[in-house]
């Protein structure tokens, strides 16, 4: 092989390349952007031909920015009688692209920027916990990880869902200000991120429960990190199902209006969790929350996953953009996700959107209305 670390990828490669592309039609990419390099077939045969050397293993006929072009949605999974893992091999693949200097220019400012967007993340943190009158270090048996999208971009989310967790659990929090290091595992730093994971470990100090909000930082630590054998040694709890466990607690808030609910990719195919925000909807509002035409494990994607937004913008916005004329070709409404990613990407498309952190603290009383 040519590019050595797909070599533990061969099968999953091979099972694409001769495959009649059952999944084409899934893709969010090549949906929004038809081109037969763009299917999730495509991205699988440019890779496993990189890898083979019959295509320019140096990446000088651009054929590596396909590896970029993946949200990590895990939608191709659904519809793939293999359940091939296509989103992890080209996030391997972009690890080799990268080692090889033919990473596309967003991927590397990414990686070149991190140790800035470790420090915005660290003093985001900071402040929300300031805020909360709680700690970033104090020895606590539960920490929460916040997400660096909720800390640095939604700090309002961000403080609902640390308001939330600090009622929710017996004994207070503490609000860890470290980033998972999920952006240099999309970028293609697969050294950087095993440094950052391990960073991530030491930072837990004592603490024996990780509560995580963001959907693709959970989905990290439960696969990502076990996957390369970095052992957090703690319970990674989801706040969804915090929040689901303690659905007595949520009272009813009075709306007419009407809500739909977006399921995140990393939460509902990703980690299969798709009850557990319902109830908790359900719970606040009254009455079970509308839903998209797609929904649950078949839910599309908003193009925010992946740095889908950073390689590919305007293919990015394309795919939110879909996703919200559903929203509105449904009936409208109020969009309501447990995504950061995806809630930035659907407030950038002009459509209403709440993330279930802000209902949640509402419901337990919160002050919510900045
Ligand atoms: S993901 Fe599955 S259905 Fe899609 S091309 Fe690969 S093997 Fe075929
Ligand atoms: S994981 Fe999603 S974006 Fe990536 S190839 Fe599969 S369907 Fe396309």
């Amino acid at each position: 092989m040519h590019l050595p670390v797909l070599e533990s990828r061969q099968s999953a490669l091979e099972t694409c390349v001769f495959c009649p592309k059952l999944c084409r039609s899934a893709c969010p990419v090549s949906n929004a952007e038809p081109r037969e390099t763009l299917t999730p077939w495509g991205k699988m045969s440019m890779a496993y031909f990189a890898a083979r050397g019959n295509i320019d293993p140096e990446g000088r006929d651009g054929a590596m920015e396909t590896s970029w072009a993946c949200t990590g949605c895990f939608k191709c999974r659904e519809s793939c009688d293999h359940r091939n893992p296509v989103a992890g091999t080209l996030f391997d693949a972009r690890a080799e692209w990268m080692e090889r200097g033919a990473a596309p220019d967003g991927a590397k400012r990414v990686v070149e920027r991190f140790p800035l967007h470790w420090q915005e993340t660290h003093d985001a943190v900071n402040a929300i916990a300031d805020r909360l009158a709680t700690s970033t270090s104090a020895a606590c048996e539960t920490s929460v990880l916040l997400g660096c999208t909720y800390a640095k971009r939604l700090p309002v989310e961000a403080h609902h869902a640390a308001i939330a967790c600090s009622k929710l659990v017996p004994g207070g929090v503490r609000l860890i200000n470290e980033c998972c290091g999920a952006p240099l595992r999309m970028a293609g730093d697969s050294q950087g991120f095993r440094t950052q994971a391990e960073r991530f470990q030491a930072s837990l100090g004592s603490a024996k429960r990780v509560v995580v909000v963001d959907a693709g930082c959970a989905r990290t630590l439960r696969d990502d990190y076990p996957a390369m054998r970095v052992d957090l040694g703690v319970k990674v709890d989801l706040f969804v199902d915090l929040a689901a466990a303690n659905i007595a607690k949520l009272q009813q808030i009075a709306t007419d209006e009407p809500l739909r609910y977006h399921d995140p990719c990393q939460l509902a195919r990703g980690l299969g969790v798709t009850e557990p925000p319902r109830a908790v909807m359900a719970q606040i509002t009254g009455k079970p929350v509308g839903e998209f035409d797609d929904n649950r494990r078949a839910a599309n994607c908003s193009g925010a996953g992946g740095l889908l937004p950073i390689t590919m913008p305007k293919v990015a916005s394309k795919i939110a953009a879909n996703r919200v004329a559903e929203h509105a070709a449904q009936g409208g409404g109020r969009i309501v996700t447990a995504c950061a990613s995806s809630l930035l990407k659907f407030r950038a498309q002009g459509a209403q959107a709440d993330d279930i952190a802000t209902w949640i603290a509402r419901s337990l009383g919160a002050e919510t209305t900045e």
